[in-house]
């Protein structure tokens, strides 16, 4: 094993690889071109019994793993949605890293938990939530989702299925059919059941219908069943599409239903006050979440979570077996009763690092100029008359099909697209990912990468246009 003295000697080195890398992401290729089991393949199927050398593994980690690595803090990577990286944070992972505490409790690292605290409640303030939300970081937001399942679940039942289990099935949960996929899986994980999961219809920009929600909740009232908990998407995963929060909220607060708010990726862009309209309706939410480790340059994992009703939090998840039973407790926040997890990373501490380091304003430029190289790139696609626009732009997801006029059979026009998806992500330049809308492949290209530039967003467009007719012609 290393010593102290060589754990410096490496630590300095690959510092200095790690800012290489950072510099220069935008020279590999984005997405990994390796099969399956070409990387399985190259590592021994035993451990070494004796310690190897460090230069041995750093080797093998440049050899056989980064190979097999997609590139996500490349600023030419527009797929899914961004997972964003920045000096700051990383700076705070390594002290978070060399710390190692385990931040259960208030007592097991106290500057953990009041730092957690106050960061949450800087964070409320910038993205503009009322001060009547407690905030608390969560790994991921299918987590958090799944908390305020849980949380709802109990609060209504009195406490009662963390006792007895579900005595009958008749919760309901509603969520648009462009809704994310944790929903469901948090529906199937808290007993409620697939089948109880009630997806609303959309409109032409793919937002929720408030009075197809009104419509289902009276339907299910009359069969005996008990609307539970909504889930409004601010920025669905497919198009970013926003429900619309102010009368969704109105509806839920009048028939006393859960209402929870998936702000995965967009919740960043209410950093921006004029995108605040997002969150009309917030005084009447009972949770949300939102993601800073996808577009506010903190590395995954985490994931924000506000909830009005911290009472009932800690009732659905506090368990006090005698070892964790503290003198402080009631005087302080431990963390592990607002959620699953008992152990816990101190994650507050990157976001602080992040936060100190850009300022509001700093983050708020970013965010506005992603806006922007969203806009103008959108409306150079409108210009071509061979590619088609996904109307209304969300934010800075730009969705858009190739549709050459000779071609007009939507299956053809599907199979093109795939194809010219495929086409741009193995030249290794650039990678994008697609959704489908109404059954129609469309394209997606997410510009929120920390490193991304105006000129980046052009070349990729270029040359995703330019291939498009290559392949026709
Ligand atoms: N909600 C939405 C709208 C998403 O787009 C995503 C992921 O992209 C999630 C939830 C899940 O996020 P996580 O990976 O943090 O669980």
């Amino acid at each position: 094993m290393i010593d102290s003295g060589e754990f410096r000697k490496y630590a300095h080195d690959f510092v200095d690889w790690m800012a290489d890398y950072l510099e220069n992401t935008g020279d590999y290729p984005v997405k990994s071109a390796v099969g399956p089991g070409d990387i399985f393949s190259q590592i021994p199927d035993n451990p070494p019994a004796e310690g190897e050398s460090m230069d041995n593994i750093f080797e093998d980690f440049k050899k056989v793993i980064l190979p097999g690595m997609t590139h996500w803090q490349s600023p030419n990577y527009f797929a899914y949605f961004t997972a964003n990286s920045s000096y700051p944070s990383l700076l705070g992972e390594m002290l978070t890293s060399t710390l190692a505490a385990q931040c259960m409790i208030w007592e097991t690292s106290p500057a953990a938990a009041e730092l957690e605290e106050k960061v949450m409640n800087w964070l409320r303030e910038m993205i503009g939530l009322p001060d009547t939300f407690s905030g608390v970081i969560q790994d991921t937001a299918s987590t958090a989702t799944l908390v305020a399942l849980l949380t709802a679940r109990e609060k209504q039942s009195e406490y009662r299925i963390n006792e007895m289990g579900y005595p009958q099935q008749g919760h309901r949960v509603y969520c648009s059919s462009e809704a994310h996929s944790s929903i469901e899986k948090a529906v199937m994980m808290s007993g409620i059941g697939r089948k109880n999961l009630v997806r609303i219809p959309v409109d032409d920009s793919l937002a929720m219908i408030p009075g197809e929600l009104e419509r289902s909740v009276r339907e299910d009232r009359e069969a005996g069943l008990v609307p539970l908990f909504v889930v409004a998407a601010l920025g669905t995963t497919g198009t970013l599409a926003i429900d619309p929060l102010e009368p969704l909220s109105e509806i839920c607060r009048r028939e006393k239903i859960w209402l929870h708010v998936d702000a995965a990726f967009a919740g960043t862009a209410q950093v921006l006050p004029e995108n605040r309209w997002m969150i009309k309706g917030i005084e009447h939410v009972d949770s949300y979440v939102f993601n800073p480790h996808k577009w506010m340059f903190t590395n995954f994992d985490c994931s924000a979570y506000y909830i009005r009703d911290e009472e009932a939090l800690i009732k659905t998840f506090e368990i006090l077996p005698e070892y964790l039973k503290t003198r402080t407790r009631g005087q302080v926040k431990d963390y592990r009763d607002w959620g699953i997890q008992l152990g816990r990373r101190f994650r507050a501490l990157k976001l602080w690092f992040v936060i100190r380091d850009f300022g509001v304003e700093g983050i708020q430029k970013k965010v506005r100029d992603h806006l922007d190289w969203a806009g103008r790139l959108a409306e150079r696609i409108n210009q071509e008359p061979d590619f088609e626009l996904q109307e209304p732009r969300h934010l800075s997801l730009v969705c858009f099909r190739f549709r050459p006029g000779d071609i007009r059979e939507e299956p053809e026009l599907n199979m093109l697209n795939e194809r010219l998806m495929q086409k741009v992500n193995e030249s290794g330049k650039i990678f994008i990912t697609h959704t489908k809308v109404r059954g129609l492949v469309t394209l997606r290209m997410v510009v929120a990468q920390t490193r991304v530039t105006e000129q980046h967003v052009s070349n990729a467009w270029e040359l995703i246009r330019d291939t498009a007719r290559e392949m026709i012609s």
